[in-house]
């Protein structure tokens, strides 16, 4: 795999060759997808666990949907032939037919109707449902109350969908309304692409083992929170544990793991300071860096690379920084893995509520809430007074996140910003 833009980081003092500023959020969103590539191997799974999963190739309608002309509503079937003149009409009750029915064949071809309810199997002889709330039921005897037209409240077989029609094209991510269509359709299993396995570690001396405790020293929030990530983005994940401050160490664990991933992802020791290892030590490991430092705030040191033709992904230690990190590189990383293609949060328009002082040249992502809505519909938000990158607290009260471009310099109230909503889970 070769990348134009790939820069070294030397073993000295784990900087790269060429101090030429941070890079575009947008070039190293092209690296992210050019050091990975989708997987394609399929694997065929129950369609109840395929929530999430992505189509491996068109999924089509075995037979034409419905697979029979049935009612769409309870009431009476009649023959619109039967309703000549002015109504009401009266009409003598030949059966009932419910869902689930097989209707006996109507016998001559006398006026008559036949009590039915929704989903219930049409008779061929009959053109049209009139709903219950227009006929009275006299036990033996309707009076139907309008004339309907041929084929009011039926749905005829092939109606909705013919067959061969796609109904879940190639990579698509598998949600519950596509199971139901499925299911709908016959299916009880489905071809999906199998899960990229990536892999999850954290670095720091000062994180605490599982549980543990002990002065100076904090619990590792990174790893939970980015396997949860990784998880929901598609991805078998594997947790790596923690990884010391140790140069010799990290290049270790490096080289111990090297092409069993198809996408590694750290937090911590990527920016520039004395114990930060994980760049130095992935080149001593044979893994080449494709690009760090991203004029993003907060993450700017995130560091992309390869080892062994896979993909590594590390993150900065500050927790809100591995989550906007992730956001942005991993979790499009992951998807393209998946072998979908999709765009990444649904984008929307927000006013700003509130000002910020800031110069341009760095993409900034901000937690917000949602104060208010206008009669559109577009939400007024605000941003948290703290907006440390060290904590995750004005994240989990946010309703989405604000994002200001590079370009633009302080924000007033009323200004538009882009606006990304935290959507539920699938
Ligand atoms: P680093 O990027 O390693 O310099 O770490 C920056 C800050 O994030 C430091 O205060 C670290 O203690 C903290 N940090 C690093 N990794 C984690 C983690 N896994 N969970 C919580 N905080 C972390
Ligand atoms: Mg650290």
């Amino acid at each position: 795999m070769t990348i134009g833009c790939a820069r070294r980081i030397t073993r000295e003092n784990g900087a790269t060759d060429q101090m030429d500023g941070d890079r575009s959020v947008r070039d190293v969103l092209a690296i992210a997808d050019a050091i990975v590539a989708p997987l394609m191997n399929a694997e065929c799974i129950d369609l109840r666990n395929a929530s999430g999963r992505i189509s491996a190739g068109q999924i089509r309608a075995p037979r034409p949907m419905p697979f029979f002309s049935q009612s769409a509503m309870d009431g009476f079937a009649v023959r619109t032939a039967d309703l000549a003149g002015h109504g009401p009409w009266r009409l003598p009750v030949a059966g009932t037919i419910a869902a689930g029915d097989r209707p006996d064949p109507i016998p001559g071809t006398e006026p008559a109707a036949m009590r039915i309810y929704t989903g219930a199997p049409v008779p061929g002889a009959f053109d049209a449902v009139v709903m219950m709330e227009h006929c009275r039921d006299d036990g033996d005897v309707v009076v139907v109350g309008i004339r309907p037209v041929p084929g009011e409240n039926i749905r005829a077989k092939g109606s909705d969908i013919a067959r061969d029609a796609v109904l879940v094209a190639a990579g698509i991510r598998i949600e519950p309304r596509h199971i139901g269509l499925l299911a709908a359709n016959g299916y009880t299993s489905v071809n999906v692409f199998k899960r990229p396995r990536v892999g999850v570690f954290s670095t720091g001396s000062e994180l605490l083992p599982n549980g543990a405790t002990g002065a100076a020293r904090i619990h590792d929030a990174n790893r939970p929170m980015l396997i949860a990530l990784a998880n929901r983005a598609g991805a078998d994940v594997v947790d790596l544990g923690i990884v010391d401050d140790d140069l010799a160490e990290t290049a270790r664990f490096f080289r111990g793991i090297a092409g069993r991933f198809d996408l590694l992802i750290s937090s911590g020791a990527a920016s520039i300071g004395a114990r930060d290892f994980v760049g130095q030590a992935f080149v001593e490991a044979g893994g080449t860096v494709h690009a760090w430092k991203v004029a993003l705030k907060p993450g700017k040191p995130i560091l992309l690379g390869t080892l062994d033709d896979r993909a590594y992904l590390g993150l900065p230690g500050n927790p809100l920084s591995a989550f906007v990190g992730f956001q942005l590189f991993g979790r499009r990383q992951i998807s393209r893995l998946c072998g979908v293609d999709e765009p990444h949060g649904a984008c929307g328009r927000a006013v700003a509520g509130f000002s910020l002082a800031r110069e341009s040249g760095r993409l900034e992502i901000i937690p917000a809430r949602v104060v208010s809505w206008s009669k559109e519909g577009v939400p007024t938000i605000d941003i948290a007074e703290n907006r440390s990158s060290g904590t995750l607290h004005a994240l989990c009260q946010a309703d989405g996140l604000a994002m200001i471009p590079a370009e633009q310099g302080s924000v007033r109230p009323g200004d538009v910003v882009e606006f990304v909503r935290f959507c539920s889970p699938r």
